[in-house]
């Protein structure tokens, strides 16, 4: 990339380090960025800068926020009954698209996976535990069902079953392997409602 000037190959190497993003991408990326109205780029360059310094944490269900709790853990129109896990917050937006669903959501940041070395001190798992001191109905586990989430799934149940809290898994309708995220609306949907009771 010699041939071009040394910011081009900047924006070039910065951008191909994006996940998905490879060399081709991030060339033509990198033009499209140069073209663009210097207003549209400080916009763009704006929304990254803020995002990253200003998202954080839900300290309720650790999903990914601007503010302390997120407005599902606010909202009280939702069940804080019930509770689903997931293991990543694009997993919980997968559920918030169907709109049917009326809990709230515990984000791990994670499945166990003895492969790699991630324990269960490494995802959210205490801190499912503390919430389930409060009222809870009903804990819905919705890891993916992955070898990973399906051993998360089972650690997690054991972990609740002397609390006498109901626990369920989404039904096997989710392929296997398959990332919750890709999964269309009805399926998920069909997933929750067989759920059934571990
Ligand atoms: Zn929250």
């Amino acid at each position: 990339m010699e041939h071009y000037s040394s910011q081009i190959t900047r924006l070039i190497e910065e951008l191909s380090r994006l996940p998905g993003i490879g060399a081709k991408s991030a060339q033509r990326l990198a033009f499209h960025i140069i073209n663009m109205p210097v207003e549209q780029v400080e916009r763009l360059s704006a929304a990254i800068i803020d995002a990253k310094k200003n998202v954080r944490y839900c300290k309720t269900c650790f999903t990914l926020t601007d503010d302390a709790v997120c407005p599902i853990c606010k909202n009280p129109k939702r069940d804080h009954g019930i509770i689903m896990v997931v293991e990543n917050s694009r997993d919980l937006s997968a559920y918030e698209k169907t709109g049917k669903y009326e809990g709230v959501y515990h984000v791990l940041h994670g499945a166990i996976s003895p492969m790699l070395g991630i324990g269960p001190n490494d995802i959210k798992l205490k801190e499912l535990m503390q919430r389930l001191q409060a009222d809870v109905k009903e804990v819905i586990i919705a890891t993916n069902s992955s070898l990973e989430g399906e051993t998360t799934a089972m650690y997690i149940s054991k972990l609740i079953k002397p609390t006498k809290i109901k626990v369920s898994r989404i039904a096997s309708g989710v392929p296997v392997g398959g990332d919750l995220e890709y999964i269309d609306e009805v399926t998920l949907l069909r997933a929750l409602e067989g759920r059934v009771e571990l």
